[in-house]
């Protein structure tokens, strides 16, 4: 069969008009997904509960935990405060006292006098009647009350119940030993098993204080149980060392003294 040279001319003109016409089209195809590639997503559906909902990873660098003014210092047997350190802002909390408030022992740094005035008043309110037992404490005096331990009772007694100098977190103004009104079981373990013991341990943390040597832990902080010594952190790290159920040392990773070593860490303004 032969076909009409001008009949093929016009089969071969459709022909190319076919193939103009599908590379135009593929092009405009392709022009628009390149289009759309190159706008930004917007999602529309909610994010899943699981996702707004996660916290972010707790920041363990917001404050220093080297730095004697920190409100996140640690001071245990490895890590000692400056024989000179005294905080600026001692100040005596608006609470029951259990000595004249002249005396050095009532006064707290104004961040944890704030906090136990909250928390004694909240204690108050569940019919826990609490005092200040003990609060601030000068290196001099730390040195007399560890030194009178020693003569007393032997440098191993003195060891387990109280700080050498420079060790005890009183010195900072950021630790209060609090007691029951009615005096029982006042810096003893027993005050523990007391409902103002107990109420101390469930809600210390809301203003921002932990139980600083927790029971089954002195191989940890080197202090027997002290449920009445209270230090103060602030609230989100207090909440996140009681959900955790850390001492402090375990939380920032720092080495356990479970005993004083021989080589010490001073703790510095400015680090
Ligand atoms: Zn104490």
């Amino acid at each position: 069969m032969s076909i009409h040279p001008a009949a093929k001319r016009h089969l071969l003109r459709k022909l190319l008009v076919f193939v103009v016409l599908v590379v135009i089209v593929a092009a405009l195809v392709w022009w628009r997904d390149d289009q759309s590639a190159k706008k930004p997503q917007i999602i529309t559906s909610t994010p899943s509960k699981s996702v707004s909902t996660t916290p972010a990873s707790f920041d363990k660098s917001q404050h220093s935990i080297n730095d004697p003014a920190s409100i996140w210092v640690v001071v245990d047997k490895g890590r000692i405060l400056p024989s000179n350190y005294t905080p600026v802002n001692l100040v005596v909390p608006k609470v029951a006292l259990s000595e004249g408030s002249a005396s050095e022992n009532m006064h707290l740094r104004s961040e944890a006098a704030g906090a136990v005035e909250k928390l004694v008043a909240a204690a108050a309110n569940d019919s826990q009647k609490l005092i200040l037992v003990s609060g601030y404490r000068s290196f001099v005096t730390q040195q007399a009350v560890y030194s009178g331990y020693v003569s007393s009772q032997g440098q191993a007694y003195a060891d387990a119940t109280s700080a050498r100098a420079g060790h005890s977190e009183h010195q900072s103004g950021l630790a209060a030993d609090l007691g029951a009104q009615s005096g029982q079981c006042q810096l003893e373990a027993c005050f523990g098993d007391m409902t103002e013991g107990k109420w101390l341990a469930t809600n210390a943390h809301k203003y921002g204080f932990i139980i600083r040597y927790q029971k089954d832990k002195a191989n940890l902080t080197g202090y027997a149980y002290e449920p009445w010594h209270i230090r103060f952190v602030g609230v989100d790290l207090a909440a996140e060392l009681n959900k955790t159920a850390q001492t402090m040392e375990q939380f920032f990773g720092l080495t356990n003294y479970a005993d004083y070593p021989t080589q010490t860490y001073q703790l510095k303004s400015g680090v």
